[in-house]
């Protein structure tokens, strides 16, 4: 028989209940992997191709300014706006290009 568990969501870190139901349900689909999220945040994540995303507001490492991004920013990771963010992209690409034709020789 199966019994209740308790898990911790990977994305909001909360406990929640993999129940004895829901585990029974998970055999006869063959799943293997425990369930890693809680529910409103897998319903979060099914939903998240539809409607508007969530937006964080940051500080941009670049300019200073207000950036608007669709994850929780983190100290340890710059976070830019959407302008600086494409400039970085392309002079990312530019230096990629650079150093393919450089090896290439
Ligand atoms: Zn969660
Ligand atoms: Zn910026």
């Amino acid at each position: 028989m199966f019994e209740d568990k308790t898990l911790v969501c990977k994305d909001c870190g909360e406990e929640f209940v993999f129940s004895a139901r829901e585990q029974e349900f998970y055999e006869s689909k063959g799943f293997v992997n425990e369930p890693q999220r809680c529910k409103p945040c897998r319903d979060k994540r099914k939903n998240a191709g539809r409607g508007p995303r969530e937006l964080h507001e940051a500080v941009c490492a670049a300019c200073g300014g207000v950036a608007k991004v669709p994850f929780i920013p983190r100290d340890d990771r710059p976070v830019y706006c959407s302008e600086c963010f494409a400039k970085i992209k392309e002079e990312e690409s530019a230096a990629a290009e650079e150093t393919v034709e450089a090896t290439e020789e």
